[in-house]
């Protein structure tokens, strides 16, 4: 079993971070395969607490190489900024454990300004954008109007091309969204700033890559957000603008050589959701406002409240069918102990037919909720450690959704610590 991914089931935001810390254990590299540094890993361990965006998790562990891949937005600056916030809680950073792909696009100034003014402009139609410059950056890959970090180390060629970028993107800056023109001279600037600092991070992972998987050593990719979120797969157009879904990992990790052995699908114990898009299960009010805070479900990016429900078995079964998991990790179990009665969001109503199959789309914003209730267990759990001492409703409460989603849940966490899970 070399290879692994640990992926989003759901809408992110399930404990990916918490699960990748955990597992690192036992692998020798971590690669980031996608996204940017628009969400947020948050991981607790000898540390303290690091909310990590760009980072791959595996920073904590000795001897793990960690690797941002081709498929990775790189906002170096924001990495910068990132590597001198977890420097300071003493985790060390450089080559020995950082690298950063030749192949990988960057995520230039102008993406996130361009993010803002693209929000400011679809007013109360916008998609809830971290404005962290996602969605023009993957635009603008496809386009092949990017500048790859391996371009760094030769100055008069970047530049060169770094002014063809420019004149083109003033084009959109000034003439679509009637913003100020730019000099030229502040985007060179901001080149061989960042070059300096970023050159001895950047290699050929690929190279490296398949030198170690010849080598046997164990491989952990390590996705961003879920399934729902995926750009093909998810709900459209509230999506992010990469593929979140395992099967692209060897793709944007610069190892499309490698096989997945291992999948571990990240479900939270009940759902919650950032940003605009329909989200069939959701609470309002009291009830939700009780679940958010016993879940302390807060963006780690952008400190945003996040919208939460029950578990919903229709959606998750989908995202793991999506990621293709061979296992399941389930997160913030604890989270519901304060629960008389667990809700489960167990189908969907769908233009007067119950469904269990997740809707196209645009359809799903006519579905409905069907709820079932499961009985509480009424105590703290998150002190236990194994299987048997759970209490009865909390085992049944895992077994149900282990049936109802078609996959083995073989961790229950109970605690944001690196110790609190529980392995079956
Ligand atoms: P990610 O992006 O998927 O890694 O998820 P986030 O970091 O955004 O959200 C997970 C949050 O839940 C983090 O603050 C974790 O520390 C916390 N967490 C993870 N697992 C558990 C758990 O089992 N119980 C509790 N109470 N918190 C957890």
């Amino acid at each position: 079993m070399s290879n692994c991914a640990i992926v989003g089931i759901n809408w992110g935001d399930e404990g990916k971070g918490r699960m990748v810390d955990l597992l690192t254990e036992s692998y020798d590299i971590v690669v980031r395969y996608q996204g940017g540094g628009n969400a947020g890993h948050t991981v607790i361990n000898e540390y303290g607490k690091n909310a990590l965006h760009l980072l791959p998790s595996g920073i904590f562990r000795k001897g793990v190489m960690n690797i941002l891949g081709n498929g990775v937005a790189v906002d170096l600056e924001n990495l910068w900024d990132e590597m001198e916030q977890v420097r300071k809680n003493g985790v060390p950073l450089s080559p020995e454990n950082l690298m950063i792909s030749t192949r990988a696009s960057l995520l230039l100034p102008w993406h996130r300004e361009q993010d803002g003014l693209e929000e400011a402009r679809l007013a109360d139609k916008k998609y809830g954008s971290t404005k962290q410059g996602i969605a023009p950056f993957y635009a603008d890959k496809y386009a092949k109007k990017t500048i790859l970090a391996g371009e760094l180390f030769n100055e008069e060629r970047l530049l060169a091309h770094a002014k063809d970028l420019w004149e083109w993107k003033e084009l959109t800056r000034t003439g679509v969204y009637h913003a100020e023109p730019k000099p030229f001279e502040e985007l060179a600037a901001w080149l061989k700033k960042y070059a300096e600092i970023f050159k001895p991070y950047i290699q050929d992972t690929t190279v490296y890559l398949r030198d170690a998987i010849a080598a046997d050593k164990k491989v952990l990719f390590e996705a961003q957000l879920g399934s729902l979120r995926d750009l093909d797969y998810g709900i459209h157009p509230y999506t992010t603008s990469s593929n979140t879904i395992a099967a692209y990992a060897p793709i944007g990790s610069g190892a499309p050589f490698a096989k997945l052995d291992r999948i571990v699908g990240v479900v939270k114990a009940y759902s919650s959701c950032v940003g605009e898009g329909p989200f069939t299960c959701e609470w309002f009010d009291e009830k939700a406002e009780q679940l958010r805070t016993a879940g302390e479900e807060f963006g780690a990016k952008t400190g945003r409240p996040r919208r939460v429900g029950p578990l919903d078995i229709v959606a998750t079964r989908y995202g793991v069918a999506a990621q293709a998991a061979t296992e399941i990790a389930l997160t913030k179990m604890d989270v519901l102990s304060y629960m008389k009665e667990i809700p489960v969001c167990t189908h969907y109503m769908l233009d007067g037919k119950q469904t269990d199959e997740f809707p196209f789309p645009a359809d799903l914003e006519r579905a409905l909720p069907v709820e079932e209730m499961m009985p509480g267990w009424g105590c703290d759990i998150s002190g236990i450690r194994k299987w048997e001492d759970l209490p009865k409703e909390a085992q049944d409460y895992v077994l149900f959704v282990e049936k109802a989603i078609g996959c083995r849940i073989s961790y229950v966490s109970v605690g944001p610590e690196r110790d609190a899970y529980i392995k079956r």
